[in-house]
């Protein structure tokens, strides 16, 4: 059935399906159940389509949505965009006693599935050799998520340019019971923030919490998060370069200090910026 027009967007050109997400705020999970995907891969839009943005159950039954029990979470007080954890691929370090065959057998693929995913020619494997279960070998940094790349403080690149100069004053992680999606990094009013990477602004506004914010698609699905600010000096749409001035630090939003909150997502999924920033 034809849903009104508030329930879609219309793809324009240069748009790609998990920006689109973002800026409507959604969760993964629901823009796939509602686009009937189970992955980014999935989606393959051209301008003119119409992706669905608003929980089609809303519009077909009320009754339904009552069926489903509605989560009235308390207001977190560093808000974030929720997003849930997509894990794009899966990888196995192989242990002293491991087959190729003993592995598949382990994680329900087959050995030649293994072989052709890790472009093998033989049937040997060394201990701590890295083999792909889900998703392939990518050359480009940022491009393929594993578990290891969104945990501990390995670095996984290191081609960003530092942010801010000052002092880091909180960690990524659990503060206070809540996961802090970035780290936060002192420095006086006025000190010049610039882009980590090249990219594109995605948003650049204010946000509850956030206060001045801009957020900046890179890419292989990279985006980057610069909250608190003074001031922003760029806009919606502008290329910025890495090293450019973006915006400069303050104290606007949910904020004891001037400082920058700064984030790095893969995927939307907020790592530890240690593993991509030497501070
Ligand atoms: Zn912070």
């Amino acid at each position: 059935m034809e849903l009104p027009g508030e329930y879609y967007h219309v793809v324009k050109a240069g748009e790609n399906p998990y920006r689109i997400s973002q800026n409507y705020g959604l969760s993964s999970k629901d823009f796939f159940a509602w686009n009937g995907k189970s992955s980014w891969d999935e989606f393959s839009i051209h301008p003119g389509d119409k992706l669905v943005i608003k929980n089609p159950a809303s519009h077909e039954a009320p009754v339904v949505v009552k069926e489903e029990p509605q989560q009235s979470a308390p207001a977190p007080s560093q808000p974030a965009p929720a997003e849930e954890p997509v894990v794009v691929s899966k990888t196995y370090k192989v242990k002293k006693g491991d087959t190729l065959y003993s592995i598949s057998k382990a994680h329900g693929v087959t050995v030649e599935d293994l072989k052709t995913r890790n472009n093998l020619t033989s049937n040997s494997i060394f201990v701590g050799q890295t083999l792909y279960i889900v998703g392939t070998p990518s050359a480009s940094p940022g491009a393929s998520v594993t578990l290891s790349d969104l945990e501990g403080t390995q670095m996984i690149r290191d081609d960003l340019f530092t942010p801010v100069q000052g002092r880091v004053t909180s960690e990524f992680g659990l503060r206070r019971g809540r996961p802090h999606k970035g780290i936060d990094i002192a420095a006086k009013s006025g000190t010049p923030i610039y882009a980590v990477l090249d990219g594109v602004v995605v948003f650049s506004g204010v946000q509850r919490g956030y206060g001045n914010v801009i957020v900046i698609e890179h890419p292989d699905f990279v985006m980057t998060v610069y909250a608190h600010n003074d001031r922003n000096l760029v806009a919606l749409g502008d290329e910025v370069k890495k090293g450019q001035q973006i915006a400069e630090v303050g104290n606007t939003g949910k904020s004891t200090g001037p400082h920058l909150h700064f984030e790095y997502r893969i995927k939307g999924q907020a790592i530890n910026p240690r593993k991509v920033l030497k501070l």
